[in-house]
């Protein structure tokens, strides 16, 4: 399997995340469950933003072949897409997109090049000089895509992404991303409270409560009472 993550496993106050589930290379997979379930834990746990709670069981992140439980997030090959888009403020759109190639240490030149592609992939054009602040949510969130997808990332995780935005526009972003990676074929895991989101744009969906896994089927199979 392309992605693994095994035995996941956080204790809080209030909660016990274990959880084990798998991704097939280039699908979709959307995280569904009342909020506080530990969504956005088991992500930032795949993410290396968060680490584990000791256990008899070692949790083990693998993602294409390689075994990336210890090593350091931006090492991981996985990008993040969040709700609250978290574009650099003092940048404009242009150097929030190519951001990671220059700390990949690509010059400004081919970064601006690179940039610019993904500005009209995103219906950005006209953009690039503008300030995050200028920016309508729906805009600023497909900057904060553009931003993930511009270097590659062979995992790609979202939570909750098009939270902050109006029903149509979301829909419409979600058909976006959904085509996006029939175009660049990148893997994805995206949490969702959207439930019909989830059965139009994943491949499969889990079921998460109370930090375990209660459900994982189709998006045809899934029913709004599994909740
Ligand atoms: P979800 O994304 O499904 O809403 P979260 O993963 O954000 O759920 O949180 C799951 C539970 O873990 C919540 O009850 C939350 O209060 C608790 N939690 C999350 N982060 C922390 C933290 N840093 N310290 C203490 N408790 C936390
Ligand atoms: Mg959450």
């Amino acid at each position: 399997m392309y992605f693994k993550a095994e035995n996941l496993y956080k204790t809080w106050d209030n909660i016990k995340i274990e959880l084990s589930f798998e991704c097939e290379k280039g699908s979709m997979t959307s995280i569904v469950g009342p909020s506080g379930s530990g969504k956005s834990t088991v992500l930032r746990i795949i993410a290396g933003l968060e680490s584990c709670s000791p256990s008899d069981k070692k949790a083990r992140i693998i993602l294409n072949g390689k075994d990336i439980t210890d090593i350091p997030p931006g090492k991981r090959g996985i990008g993040m897409v969040f709700q609250n888009h978290s574009l650099f403020s003092h940048m404009t759109v242009e150097d929030n997109i190519a951001y990671g190639l220059r700390c990949r240490h690509i010059s400004r030149k081919t970064g601006r090049k690179t940039a610019g592609e993904y500005l009209s992939r995103f219906n950005l054009e006209g953009f690039a000089k503008r300030l995050p602040d200028t920016l309508s949510g729906g805009e600023a969130q497909r900057v904060s895509l553009a931003r993930t997808l511009i270097i590659n990332p062979e995992l790609v995780l979202f939570d909750e992404p098009l939270s902050a935005l109006d029903a149509p526009l979301r829909k419409k972003l979600a058909e976006e991303i959904r085509q996006l990676q029939k175009d660049t074929g990148f893997t994805g895991i995206m949490v969702t409270h959207d439930l019909e989101e989830a059965k139009r744009i994943s491949d499969r969906i889990i079921l998460i409560k109370n930090g375990s896994l209660k459900w994982a089927g189709s998006p045809e199979e899934f029913k709004e009472d599994l909740l």
